[in-house]
């Protein structure tokens, strides 16, 4: 009986697994492979991280025994080990993925804005792969966004991620972004969202400035354009979008796109677009499961320096289900209520807390602009006349934007629309929403704003 067997018939299996798998699925988990030993029916196989690990264990390794026996004989034993990043031997042509604690919460490299444009190359700091955690929902999406950061435009274009609101798309893609900008500074990376390219476009018409549109969005290097979904009815911005699309994509751009649907989903798309959008990888995203919830959980706790119990973790995730947007402001809100009133946070309190804030959620309210305008002037001791106005004093700029921020985001009024209730241009809207979002980043009383007012309006 034959006693080894070389890289070549490793090479052989792996073929033979190729046809039983997804693309994608290969691609990810099975051909960053290598074949460390073999030798007396023992064979062992170096996998590049645990999830890789854990996919080849769950789905396939009953067939590579099976094609191994033909190599070499009866094998008794298939060992899969992870292997060290350090490990300079060749892998094929993806690289290494590298989360190997899911839980880990290091800490996240800050960016330099050198010379990106506003806008441009400005991710949130918390939005890493250190601090996504990955569950079964999620973890192909995870898994190529890594692949993707590690060799941009090299594995998979486009990558397109779709899910439902609040499941961690643009998470994951401002963490490409984080990713790929530490480790290639130089790469010019754009990342906007649809609205947001929409609204320039139709600003650069109005201007006569589209050549500067054109090369600012057809010269970079990575574009990560988030909620494709809103391209929709606009025929004159999915014409340019597909143009850019074609000429970044030719050229060996990465291009990263998501939207809450499948490319095929998004109907009223042209064909053309639709086709395109499918080239790459397409990865889902589902809500998480309860452990993977609890798992959110524990991170963000730790994150905040927190020391919750199990028991009000485990109950958090229970009761809350829709998405882990809804997941971690519950959590904020129930310290962040417990500090105020100095209660220790038990179960029964936790109860309690997230009772009242189901029952006080704006979305969940019929609120008018009427009565969103007249809670926010009375928050800051202003007149609604104020926030109409056009003084622009930093007192009344402010709240103005929180204004057209709390319309967009919580009452999903469109930028136009906002535009006429408050009689202003939809360009404004779009720079007033998108301010208090850089801000939010950073600026921790915004949040405590936007919580009173949500206080006021309940
Ligand atoms: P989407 O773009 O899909 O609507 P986001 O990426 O904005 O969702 O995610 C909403 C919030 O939930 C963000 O604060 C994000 O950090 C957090 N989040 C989502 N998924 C995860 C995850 N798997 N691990 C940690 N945080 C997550
Ligand atoms: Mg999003």
């Amino acid at each position: 009986m034959p006693t080894s067997i070389d890289d070549k018939a490793w090479g052989r299996v792996l073929a033979a697994l190729e046809p039983s798998v997804t693309r994608p699925n290969y691609i990810t988990w099975l051909k960053p492979t290598r074949l460390v030993e073999a030798r007396d029916g023992l064979v062992v196989v170096a996998v590049p991280n645990p999830y890789a690990k854990n996919w080849i264990e769950k789905n396939i390794l009953k067939d590579i025994r099976k094609y191994l026996a033909a190599e070499v004989g009866p094998v008794e034993q298939v060992s899969l080990v992870i292997a060290e990043k350090e490990d300079k031997r060749p892998w094929g042509e993806l690289p290494l993925l590298q989360n190997t604690d899911e839980y880990s919460a290091t800490a996240v490299p800050v960016i330099e804005n050198t010379d990106a444009e506003p806008g441009e190359r400005q991710f949130n700091n918390h939005y890493t792969f250190e601090n996504f955690i990955v569950g079964n929902n999620n973890r192909l999406a995870f898994a190529a966004s890594q692949v993707v950061a590690e060799k941009p435009g090299e594995a998979y274009n486009p990558l397109f991620l779709y899910g439902g609101v609040g499941l961690g798309k643009t998470h994951l893609m401002q963490a490409i972004g984080n990713e790929i900008a530490t480790r290639y500074p130089k790469k010019k990376i754009i990342y906007t969202s649809c609205e947001i390219f929409t609204g320039e476009f139709i600003e650069a018409l109005q201007n006569k400035t589209i050549n500067a549109f054109k090369r600012k969005y057809r010269s970079t290097d990575v574009f990560l354009i988030d909620d494709i979904q809103f391209l929709v009815n606009k025929e004159g911005t999915q014409e340019e979008f597909f143009h850019t699309f074609n000429i970044l994509h030719q050229a060996n751009r990465q291009i990263v796109i998501t939207s809450d649907r499948t490319p095929k989903e998004i109907t009223r798309l042209e064909d053309r677009l639709t086709s395109r959008l499918g080239w790459g990888m397409v990865a889902d995203i589902q809500a998480p499961n309860i452990e993977t919830r609890t798992a959110i959980l524990q991170a963000k706790a730790k994150e905040k320096g927190m020391e919750i119990s199990h028991e009000v973790l485990d109950y958090v995730a229970s009761a809350i289900t829709s998405n882990v947007r809804e997941l971690e402001g519950s959590l904020v809100k129930l310290i962040g209520t417990a500090q105020s009133e100095k209660a220790e946070i038990t179960k029964e309190y936790a109860k309690k807390v997230l009772k009242d804030l189901a029952s006080s959620h704006i979305s969940n309210k019929k609120v008018t602009t009427k009565q969103l305008l007249k809670a926010v002037a009375q928050h800051f001791n202003l007149e609604v006349s104020d926030l109409l106005g056009k003084k622009r004093l930093q007192e009344v700029v402010y709240p103005r934007h929180l204004v057209m921020y709390l319309l967009h985001k919580n009452l999903n009024h469109s930028f136009p629309q906002i535009g006429d209730e408050l009689h202003k241009d939809h360009t404004t809207i779009m720079h007033g929403v998108r301010k208090i979002e850089e801000q939010l980043k950073t600026n921790q009383e915004i949040e405590a704003d936007l919580r009173a007012i949500e206080e006021v309006l309940g």
